[in-house]
């Protein structure tokens, strides 16, 4: 263990890519991935529930790569992916930083239990850096001869030596972690945060409304990070519309397979089912009937798909079908529970949602929405519900809605391309 590093030392454990990536078939020096999970106060079988839940989520983002090695330690999951290089190892992590549950990604070099190793990567990795600088260390193997603050002690004077650089232990500018492990030590510095909550999978099947909207991307997305795994439905107003509001509903799926992978979307011709609602004289009530008509064909095809609940991008307020008396006349169209997650939010709050989970600008692209066609001059603020059944049941709405969902084309939008088949 000692500390002293001549010359001939450092080059020969030019450490990072060099060290020791030639020559240890242990696979040391090789760049993985390291990641701190989330809900940490999750306990016994839950616990197993939430690990079970994002192994398969981490295999299945990591579908086209080379093979992955995942390891769950207390709170931490180590990816190796033995034999790839370090561009592929960091695609692996941009990947990671999008599944739910995980809190920070972190690119690491696995480097042998050896202090002056550890140490020397350690001060390389301050290198024309800045500020002030901690060392924090953790020990998971407690066998390891220098207890966490020795470590940290120690690394922390080598790097202050080298660089000058001055401690300072409490909001530091700059942070080198040192994670012991039962067969390897971990350094690094940065991280890229991750999107928390839970495993998609974890809390059940949803079916999500989905518009070419702002608002219903970020309320899937809301869903999927605490654990609902989704399917997408969308309505078009074919054949009165062309094509476009697909389009749309196809890219933002895509964008949120990255979150889930394996999303399915639903389309829906809506336009002719629109045009009888108007037919029996829907007039005011126009849009609260065929946002009623959406939720009963969503139920019907909810209950194909075994999905529990559906999921709406309604928010209190924001447009005249989403007062509390026409939400309520919402909620009696159907059995299934409808989810709001955006209920109590800002327009302007789940905008700089969508842009930062990357739905905006698609959201933003023009279209034909389905809801402003046949749109009445004047619409109803307080529906009452016996008049909305009254209109449904002039068209036979239950058969409707089944004939409807019996329609719906799938689609398959997926943000890594089409899987790889199974080994
Ligand atoms: P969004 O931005 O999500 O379109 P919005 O503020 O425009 O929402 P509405 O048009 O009243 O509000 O729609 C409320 C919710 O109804 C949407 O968030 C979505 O869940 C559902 N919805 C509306 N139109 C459609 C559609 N064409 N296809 C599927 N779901 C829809
Ligand atoms: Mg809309």
């Amino acid at each position: 263990m000692s500390a002293s590093l001549d010359a001939a030392t450092v080059q020969s454990r030019e450490v990072g890519a060099n060290v020791a990536e030639s020559d240890s078939p242990r696979g040391l020096g090789e760049l993985c991935v390291l990641m701190k999970l989330g809900e940490i106060v999750l306990k016994g079988s839950n616990r197993q529930l939430f690990e079970r839940r994002l192994h398969n989520n981490i295999r299945a983002a990591a579908r086209g790569l080379s093979q992955i090695k995942l390891s769950q330690r207390k709170g931490v999951i180590v990816i190796r992916m033995p034999g790839a290089g370090d561009l592929e190892v960091a695609e692996l992590a941009e990947r990671m930083t999008a599944i739910m549950g995980v809190v920070w990604v972190h690119l690491v070099r696995r480097l042998p239990k050896d202090v002056d190793v550890v140490t020397d990567v350690a001060v390389r990795s301050m290198a024309e850096r800045e500020g002030t600088f901690a060392v924090r260390a953790r020990r998971r193997d407690k066998r390891f001869p220098m207890t966490s603050s020795e470590l940290a002690g120690y690394v922390g004077a080598k790097v202050q030596e080298t660089h000058g650089l001055p401690v300072k232990l409490k909001h530091p500018d700059n942070t080198v972690f040192i994670e012991v492990d039962k067969d390897e030590v971990f350094v690094f510095t940065d991280g890229t945060p991750g999107p928390g909550g839970l495993p998609v999978g974890m809390s059940g099947r949803g079916l999500v409304l989905m518009s070419g909207g702002i608002d219903s991307p970020v309320a899937a997305h809301r869903m999927m990070r605490r654990g609902l795994k989704v399917d997408f439905l969308h309505f078009s107003g074919m054949p009165f519309t062309g094509p476009e509001s697909v389009y749309k509903a196809y890219s933002l799926v895509r964008q949120l397979d990255r979150f889930q992978t394996g999303s399915r979307l639903f389309v829906v011709p809506f336009g002719k089912a629109q045009q009888q609602l108007k037919s029996s004289g829907a007039e005011r009530l126009q849009i609260i009937a065929q946002r009623r008509l959406m939720l009963k064909t969503a139920e019907a095809l909810a209950e194909r798909l075994a999905a529990e609940t559906l999921v709406t991008g309604d928010a209190l307020g924001q447009v005249s079908s989403q007062t509390l008396t026409n939400i309520t006349a919402l909620d009696d169209a159907v059995d299934v529970p409808i989810l709001r997650p955006l209920v109590g939010m800002d327009k302007t709050e789940i905008m700089t949602e969508a842009r930062r989970i990357g739905t905006l600008a698609i959201s933003e692209l023009p279209d034909e929405d389905c809801c402003t066609m046949l749109t009445p001059r004047q619409v109803e603020t307080a529906a009452k519900i016996p008049d909305l059944r009254q209109i449904e049941r002039r068209l036979d709405v239950a058969d409707l809605a089944e004939h409807l969902a019996g329609a719906a084309q799938v689609h398959k939008p997926s943000f890594y391309g089409a899987a790889a088949p199974a080994a």
